[in-house]
């Protein structure tokens, strides 16, 4: 069936002004049916695929460079070894699938304090792999009320003298959902936290810290939300306006705890979700010399944008950290080709993520360098700082 839009008539006077204030989104075709000529529907003469199963093969011939090795040596500074510090053989697994990958620090990113820091710390240090991993400390939020800073820089100091060389990574979970004793929402800025970075900057620490999750997970599931299929498939990723703040209200806690330590260096995880605003991103570094960002996990947004990233990283180039996220040694070369290359059109690793292609950006070695383990090694003096190619 093909039909015309059904454009209310009150529309054509009114349009310049919805237009103006972007509320409402352009008139489209009904359930079922999509456009085939400018305000013409038409329904498909056969059940459509679902999302789920709509998986087209391309056919563009294209140039491919498989990277399965990064071309330096690099530092992931968004580890999450979990098990694998449990013992020599789970380490030396570890460091085995590192190798493969030319990844040669894992900086440990599991929140780890006291007892279990201590333990991993020892499993790394009495092994023959010493210097490929380096633990972060984690903070505990739960809690906070008198008293409670004194606790936690103590444990901190505790922490760093048994070999923690940042700090991290703050979870989500600050901000999103973490009650203070009173019972109030632990706000990212909140006062009461300042001895804790104060403390970061005292130590030379770097803060790796990750604040709410991409932007859509706070908006509405329907037909417009580029992340329905994740949304679909992980309900604990939605947060509803009705039980967590939103998304602009996290991201201003967290840019106004940056401003309020100027000499504590932040690694904003996962390009602290501007990734998909790259400008928006620049001016948060452009104002605030001690922030650093992490690339983790937002691939799907570098990749889907390759000559605006290739021109933010060549600007930024001294602030952007390498880091993965999630260890699955799989995903590992989807980065290097991204950075090292410039192929075109090819497949990301999580299809829920993105349903859209990704594109090289092509890093010369100068900056694939600073990304890869110049930036991390400068930003952090307890990493080993020897042999790296110069
Ligand atoms: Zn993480």
């Amino acid at each position: 069936m093909t039909r015309r839009f059904a454009v209310p008539v009150f529309v054509t006077f009114v349009g310049v002004a919805l237009f103006a204030q972007r509320t409402t989104l352009p008139a489209e075709c009904p359930p079922g049916e999509t456009e085939i000529r400018p305000r013409v529907c038409r329904a498909p003469d056969r059940p459509a695929p679902s999302i789920v199963d709509y998986r087209p093969r391309s056919t563009l011939v294209a140039t491919t460079h498989l990277v399965p090795r990064a071309k330096f040596p690099a530092i992931d500074f968004h580890g999450h070894p979990q098990g694998r510090l449990g013992s020599p053989g789970t380490l030396a697994g570890l460091v085995s699938a590192l190798d493969d990958l030319n990844v040669r620090v894992m900086v440990s990113a599991d929140n780890a304090s006291a007892d279990r820091l201590q333990r991993a710390v020892s499993v790394v240090a009495g092994s023959p792999q010493k210097d490929r991993v380096r633990m972060l400390a984690g903070i505990a939020f739960r809690d906070v009320g008198p008293g409670w800073a004194d606790r936690a820089v103590r444990q901190l100091e505790a922490d760093v003298r048994a070999g923690a060389v940042g700090v991290g990574e703050i979870s989500k979970e600050l901000g999103l959902d973490i009650r203070k004793v009173d019972g109030t929402r632990l706000r990212i800025d909140d006062p009461e936290l300042d001895p804790v970075w104060n403390a970061c900057a005292r130590l030379h620490l770097p803060v790796f810290i990750h604040t709410a999750d991409p932007q859509e997970f706070f908006e509405p599931i329907d037909n417009h939300n580029e992340r329905w299929l994740e949304l679909s498939l992980f309900s604990d990723r939605r947060y509803p306006a009705d039980r967590f703040p939103r998304f602009q209200e996290l991201m201003a806690e967290r840019d106004n705890l940056f401003k309020r330590h100027p000499n504590t260096a932040f690694v904003a995880a996962h390009m602290a979700w501007y990734a998909n605003d790259l400008a928006k991103l620049g001016r948060l570094l452009d104002a605030l010399p001690n922030v650093y960002t992490e690339v983790g996990a937002v691939l799907y947004d570098i990749g889907r944008q390759p000559r605006a990233a290739h021109d933010f990283f060549i600007k930024y180039q001294d602030r952007i950290l390498f880091g993965k996220d999630s260890f699955q040694p799989e995903e590992y070369p989807y980065y290097w080709r991204v950075f090292e290359t410039t192929d075109e059109y090819f497949d990301y690793y999580r299809p829920y993520h993105a349903f859209w292609k990704l594109y090289g950006i092509g890093l010369p070695d100068d900056v694939l360098k600073k990304v890869y383990y110049q930036n991390a090694l400068k930003l952090t003096p307890g990493l080993p700082h020897d042999g790296w190619p110069r």
